[in-house]
């Protein structure tokens, strides 16, 4: 089996927030990572070109992908001129329902007024080559929400980025990487051909593509740490503590019923 680093990136940008520092990679620093893995001689894939690569068994010797969750308009200044200078594609998960607003969802970490893409910049980085995917319409954990809630969110992120880029949308990355066997398959039921889950571990040629697996990389990992590891795949597949996720879920579960009913 071949292993496949799914790279996870959410802000290229800067923010003094202690909250949010870890999911904010300054652009200096992103553009060493790049640097360091292109030079190592990696190959670039969105994400559906990767299932497609998959399907066909043509997935490349050195292959790599680079996703980044959210939307947020520092991509533009940041991130697409250095992979643009190089060559480099991507998959960009877009938040539907605050394309041209700013990030609401992250207000619990001070950085509600983060900028987003606008459709134009969309439809821009789609032409120079980057895959445009789902994440829902707002960011909420679906595998908590009611399920015809989580249906609509899935469904209707799909449907305004296609009507917002006029391309046709198959990847979906599920929010904080949460889903359940209801998401998995309200995804799958929405038309999406795959999905990208979390789990900070490496996905493999023949992992099921309704919840690949991707390495979080955050603004504290200097590029050589990232090339190490990068280098240095498993074995064999990396198992998940499924009793220790359950138990996770039904806390949120609790926390976001109470949420509720304190409002
Ligand atoms: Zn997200």
């Amino acid at each position: 089996m071949t292993p496949i680093p799914i790279l996870l990136y959410h802000s290229v940008g800067h923010t003094r927030s202690p909250t949010y520092r870890r999911w904010c990679v300054e652009p200096s620093l992103f553009r060493e990572h790049v640097d360091a893995v292109f030079d190592a001689g990696y190959e670039p894939l969105t994400v559906s070109q990767l299932v497609d690569a998959m399907d066909h068994d043509e997935v490349p010797t050195r292959p790599i992908v680079l996703t980044f969750d959210d939307g947020l308009a520092d991509f533009v200044e940041h991130a697409a001129p250095v992979l643009g200078d190089r060559g480099i594609v991507s998959t960009m998960y877009v938040v539907s329902g605050h394309v041209g607003g700013s990030s609401q969802w992250l207000s619990i970490a001070g950085e509600s007024q983060r900028p987003m893409m606008t459709w134009s910049d969309l439809t821009d980085i789609a032409h120079a080559g980057h895959e445009i995917g789902a994440h829902t319409r707002t960011h909420p954990e679906l595998d908590v929400l009611r399920r015809d809630h989580a249906r609509a969110e899935i469904e209707e992120s799909r449907a305004e980025i296609e009507a917002g880029t006029g391309r046709a949308v198959r990847s979906f990355a599920y929010p904080h990487g949460y889903h359940s066997g209801a998401t998995v398959q309200a995804t799958g039921a929405a038309g999406f051909d795959s999905a990208c889950a979390v789990k900070n571990r490496w996905s493999w040629v023949g992992e099921r593509r309704d919840a690949l697996s991707r390495i979080v990389v955050d603004g504290h990992t200097p590029p050589e740490q990232l090339v190490h590891r990068l280098a240095r795949p498993p074995a064999t597949p990396e198992r998940q503590p499924h009793l220790r996720r359950l138990g996770w879920r039904q806390l949120r579960r609790i926390q976001r019923v109470r949420a509720i009913r304190a409002s």
